[in-house]
């Protein structure tokens, strides 16, 4: 039987929502939590954009020193071989690609305006793939967007092509929210039995099904012979409506009904205790609130007001929820300063920093060796504090502290003089 992965694309669909961005440090800090959680690979990144350049390499340097690992970082671009070249010439260690190009009747016809026909679609995706696979990527994916008004016949003639020229795994995209959990079921199911490579589904809630259709999508990839990769989000946050949310599929694919008996599972072991924690952090950076009523992490995902529900949940949980809140990392204590409140940022300076940093308790208390390197992760810091416009959390302090190098990298941003 097919396992189920997890591919979470939060830095990329994520990041390019509208009114919606992260820093380069909240990017890595996605990534590090990811990693924690055991998601397969993160869709990481734009190796094409010159002010991604630094974090990329130094998220690689991260999986390099071991940071990072097992996580795969893999970067998103279009499948035509200028921006492979590209990517390649900006990002020089990337391994792992996924490569995008539209197959629907739609938009060939209204993004290259009668420019292109589906056999130019196919020769640009398979010249994109060869220079890619010839620039030494070990994996790489390939993505019919818009495949949900896609011909069944075009998406199975495009994925054999991919499978022809060496792709590692054909992405089908739901880019508008347009299957339902019957019809995407059948197509990839199809795309399983008819292509030979493993399948991912890319599904967004335009019609308030992206977790539903991701994991109809997963079963029916199973079911045609092959492991099956749901892209996710954190929070669900993605174009537009969104995307399916990285805490509900891994809740829908561990509790659902026909899903918990056993014959549709995860290829890796997840820690879903992660899941409160990552949430958290996605909303703080993102700046937009988890809904009350979202699952396993939204106020109210295990909250009892009525009489009968309160009584009944008192007497055993089991009769009122579905899944524990421990399950999820939920019930610590949040502590929130209410007094004299020292923060540190932009314009502070080293006493306010080590106060800071003194607050910090446990194993993760920081000792600088001396006041000057104090100094210098204070510096770097100011320099977060300044990408991302709000104080930085505990984990971003903790991190610059460990791994100054890596955060000066991070936080470099060099505009091309023209
Ligand atoms: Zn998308």
């Amino acid at each position: 039987m097919g396992k189920i992965y997890i591919i979470d694309v939060t830095n990329r669909d994520g990041v390019q929502t509208a009114k919606l961005g992260l820093s380069k440090l909240e990017k890595t800090l996605v990534n590090l939590y990811l990693n924690q959680m055991g998601v397969f690979q993160s869709e990481f990144g734009f190796p094409t954009t010159h002010h991604e350049s630094h974090y990329l390499a130094a998220n690689l340097e991260l999986a390099r020193m071991g940071v990072l690992q097992p996580l795969r970082l893999e970067g998103w671009m279009r499948a035509v071989t200028e921006d492979v070249e590209m990517c390649f010439q900006l990002v020089p260690d990337i391994r792992h690609l996924n490569l995008s190009i539209s197959t629907s009747d739609q938009m060939i016809a209204g993004k290259f305006l009668g420019k292109k026909n589906q056999q130019d679609i196919i020769g640009m995706m398979v010249d994109a793939l060869e220079a890619a696979r010839a620039h030494g990527a070990e994996t790489v994916g390939v993505n019919a967007e818009d495949g949900s008004r896609t011909s069944l016949k075009f998406l199975l003639e495009f994925g054999q092509a991919a499978r022809e020229h060496g792709a590692t795994r054909m992405r089908y995209c739901d880019t508008l929210g347009y299957d339902s959990p019957f019809t995407i079921y059948e197509t990839a199911k199809a795309l399983a039995e008819n292509v030979g490579l493993p399948i991912e589904v890319h599904c967004h809630g335009d019609l308030g099904m992206a977790v539903a259709n991701s994991i109809a999508g997963a079963k029916g990839i199973i079911d045609g012979g092959q492991d099956a990769y749901i892209n996710t989000t954190v929070n669900g946050i993605g174009e537009r409506a969104g995307n399916a949310d990285l805490v509900a599929v891994l809740l829908a694919v561990t509790k659902s009904k026909g899903f918990e008996s056993g014959q549709y599972q995860l290829g890796n072991e997840m820690d879903m205790s992660k899941s409160w924690q990552i949430g958290k952090f996605a909303s703080y950076a993102f700046g937009v609130p988890i809904p009350m009523n979202q699952p396993g992490v939204g106020a109210n995902a295990f909250a009892h007001a009525s009489g009968i529900h309160a009584d009944g949940v008192l007497k055993d949980p089991d009769n009122y929820e579905l899944y524990g809140f421990e399950e999820l990392g939920r019930g610590e204590p949040e502590l929130v300063e209410t007094g004299r409140e020292i923060c540190t940022g932009r314009y502070g300076g080293i006493s306010g920093f080590r106060h800071v940093m003194n607050e910090i308790k446990g194993d993760e208390a920081v000792h600088f060796r001396d006041a000057e390197e104090a100094e210098r992760v204070l510096e770097l810091v100011r320099y977060a504090n300044v990408l991302a416009q709000k104080p930085l959390v505990e984990d971003e302090l903790l991190f610059i502290a460990r791994y100054p190098d890596i955060a000066r990298e991070l936080l470099t941003m060099t505009p091309l003089d023209y």
